[in-house]
C-alpha cells in the first residue's frame, strides 16, 4: 500500500510535540504553566498521532479507533489553553469552583459525545483519497464548545497583555504565547472542525502543521530569556513552514531527477531562510543598541546640564535674599556668569553633536593657511592663560606650507579644545604645538603636547568616544564633559584628516596628534 506522505509527516509533527514538551520543563523549569503547557503538547500529539493512524490505515475497525482516539484526545486541547492561559506567565491558579466546574463539565461533554457510540461519530468512509468520518449533528456541539473555551482562553492572554506592571518582556513572552496559539488555533480550526462541519474531510491532516506554529512559538517564549522581537519569531516561523513544505515536496519526489531538483530548491530554501533570520536579528540588535544609546544620551545630557543650572540657580537666589556684602555678591554674579558660559558650551556641543548624529552639520570650505588660524587661536590664549605654571609655546614650521581646504571655523573649535585641554590637564610645565609638513605623505601634521596627568592604556582606548571621560581627567577637573575630543575627531575625519592620542602613561604627559591632507 502507498502511504500518504501528508500523513506520514504527521508522526514527525507529533514526535517534535512531545520534544518541545519535554524541553520546555527540563529548560523552562518545572512551573506550574511549564507543565500544564507541555500536559498540553502530550494531548496535541496524541491528536495527530490519532489523526495519522487514522489517515496511514485502510483497516475500518483501525480507523474508527483512530478517529476516537483523535477526537477524544482533541477534547483536552481547550482546556489544556485554557488552563495555560491562566497561569501564563508565572501566575498562580486561583481557584474559582463555578469556572472550574464549567471547565470539567464542558470538557466531559465533549469527552461524551466524541466517545460515546454513533453520537459524533456515526461511521467511517475509506475512499481511495482518504478517509473520512460521518459525523452526526452533535458536531455542531462539539465544535461550539471547543471554540468558546479556547476563545475564553484568548480573552485571558488579551487581559494579561493590557495589564501596565508587567515587565516588558513579559508582554512581549505573551506576544509570542498569543501569536503562537491564535494563528495555530485559527487554522487548526478551519481545517479540523469548519471544513468537516462543511462535509469537506479531505485536509484534516493539514491542521497539525499550523500547530507546530503554537508549539515553536510558546517554547521559545518560555525557554528564550532574552526574547527580542515578535518580527524575528515570525520570521523563524515563517521560514520553518516555508522548509517543513519543501521538505514534503523533497520526499514526495516521484523519481531521481524530480528529487534532485527538489533537493536543490530545499537547499535554497534553507540558504535563504537563514540568512533572512540572521539579517532580521541583525537589524533588531542594531535598533536595541540605537535606542539603548540614545537613552543613555538623554540621561547624561541632561545629568550635564543640570549641574551649572544648580550653580546658577544658587548664586542668583543668595543674591535676590540680599544676602553677604557687595563684593560676595559681585562675585556670586560672576560665578553665575561662569556656569552660564559652561552651560552655553554644553549646549553647543550637544548640538554639535545632534547635528554629527543627524548627518547635518554643515561645512564651509575654502583654502586656509594653517598657520594664521593657529596663530590666532593661540593668541587668544597667551591673552588668558590662567594658569601662570604653565608656559605655552608654538613651533611654527620655517618654510612656508601649503593651505588647505577646510572649514577654518570647524578648525579653530579643534585646536582650541586641543590646547583648552592641555592646559586644563597640565599642572606645571609646558604645553607645545608643533606644525610639519609631511610633504611625502601630502599632510599637515599639528602635534599638541602638554607634560601633564597623562593618559592610561584604557583612557587612550576611549576618550574619544561620545561622553567619555579618562580616569585622571575626571580626578582633576570634575566639570568636563567628555564630548569635545568626540566633536574634534569627528570634525577632523570630515576633512578626511586623522586624529589620535598617545600618551606613555598617568603623569607622564600627553601628545594629540591631527593630520590634515593638502590639495
Ligand atoms: P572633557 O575635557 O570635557 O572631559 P574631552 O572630550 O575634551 O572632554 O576630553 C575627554 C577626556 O580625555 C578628558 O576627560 C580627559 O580625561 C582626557 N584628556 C583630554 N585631553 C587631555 C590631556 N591633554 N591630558 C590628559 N587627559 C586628557
Amino acid at each position: 500500500m502507498d502511504l500518504p506522505l501528508n500523513y506520514l509527516v504527521l508522526i514527525l509533527i507529533a514526535a517534535l510535540n512531545l520534544l518541545l514538551g519535554a524541553i520546555i520543563v527540563l529548560k523552562g523549569g518545572v512551573k506550574r504553566e511549564n507543565i500544564i503547557f507541555a500536559i498540553l503538547l502530550g494531548f496535541v500529539a496524541l491528536w495527530v498521532l490519532g489523526l495519522a493512524l487514522f489517515g496511514l490505515s485502510d483497516n475500518r475497525a483501525i480507523v474508527t479507533i483512530a478517529a476516537h482516539i483523535f477526537y477524544a484526545t482533541a477534547s483536552f486541547i481547550p482546556a489544556g489553553i485554557f488552563y495555560f492561559s491562566l497561569t501564563f506567565p508565572s501566575r498562580k491558579l486561583q481557584i474559582h469552583i463555578i469556572r472550574e466546574a464549567l471547565i470539567v463539565i464542558l470538557t466531559a461533554v465533549l469527552l461524551y459525545i466524541t466517545l460515546a457510540p454513533q453520537v459524533l461519530i456515526k461511521d467511517v468512509a475509506i475512499y481511495s483519497w482518504g478517509n473520512e468520518v460521518l459525523l452526526g449533528s452533535s458536531y455542531y456541539l462539539y465544535t461550539f464548545i471547543h471554540v468558546l473555551i479556547t476563545a475564553w482562553a484568548i480573552i485571558n492572554l488579551l487581559l494579561q497583555l493590557k495589564r501596565k506592571e508587567l515587565q516588558h518582556i513579559v508582554k512581549i513572552q505573551l506576544k509570542y504565547v498569543l501569536f503562537g496559539i491564535g494563528i495555530a488555533y485559527l487554522f487548526g480550526a478551519i481545517f479540523n472542525l469548519l471544513l468537516p462541519l462543511l462535509g469537506n474531510y479531505k485536509l484534516v491532516w493539514l491542521g497539525p502543521y499550523f500547530l507546530i506554529l503554537m508549539a515553536i512559538s510558546v517554547t521559545y517564549a518560555i525557554i528564550k530569556h532574552h526574547l527580542l522581537d515578535v518580527r524575528l519569531i515570525a520570521t523563524e516561523i515563517f521560514s520553518a513552514l516555508i522548509m517543513i513544505v519543501f521538505f514534503v515536496n523533497l520526499l514526495s519526489s516521484d523519481n531521481f531527477s524530480e528529487f534532485i531538483l527538489n533537493l536543490m530548491l530545499f537547499v535554497f530554501v534553507v540558504i535563504f531562510s537563514v540568512l533572512l533570520i540572521r539579517g532580521t536579528l541583525r537589524e533588531i540588535r542594531e535598533l536595541r543598541r540605537l535606542s539603548q544609546a540614545k537613552s543613555e544620551f538623554v540621561s547624561i545630557a541632561s545629568h550635564q546640564l543640570r549641574t551649572p543650572l544648580t550653580a546658577i540657580k544658587g548664586f542668583i537666589s543668595m543674591i535676590k535674599e540680599g544676602s553677604g556684602t557687595k563684593e560676595n555678591r559681585k562675585d556670586w554674579l560672576n560665578k553665575a556668569y561662569i556656569s552660564n558660559e559652561r552651560l552655553i558650551r554644553i549646549v553647543n556641543d550637544l548640538l554639535n553633536i545632534s547635528r554629527i548624529e543627524r548627518g547635518k552639520i554643515k561645512y564651509a570650505f575654502k583654502d586656509t593657511d594653517l598657520i594664521t588660524l593657529i596663530d590666532d587661536v593661540v593668541e587668544e590664549f597667551q591673552v588668558h592663560i590662567e594658569n601662570k605654571n604653565v608656559s605655552l609655546l608654538w613651533e611654527k614650521p620655517e618654510f612656508p606650507i601649503p593651505r588647505v581646504y577646510a572649514d577654518p571655523e570647524k578648525l579653530i573649535q579643534v585646536f582650541t579644545n586641543l590646547i583648552d585641554n592641555a592646559l586644563k590637564y597640565t599642572d606645571k610645565g609646558r604645553v607645545s604645538i608643533k606644525l610639519t609638513y609631511l610633504k611625502d605623505l601630502k599632510r599637515i601634521r599639528i602635534v599638541v603636547q602638554d607634560t601633564g596627568i597623562g593618559m592610561s592604556k584604557d583612557d587612550l582606548k576611549n576618550i574619544f568616544e561620545i561622553f567619555s571621560r579618562g580616569e585622571g581627567g575626571q580626578k582633576f577637573d570634575t566639570e568636563g564633559t567628555g564630548l569635545g575630543l568626540y566633536v574634534a575627531k569627528e570634525i577632523v575625519k570630515a576633512h578626511r584628516g586623522r586624529m589620535w592620542a598617545e600618551s606613555d602613561g598617568l603623569d607622564k604627559g600627553s601628545k594629540f596628534i591631527v593630520e590634515l591632507p593638502v590639495q
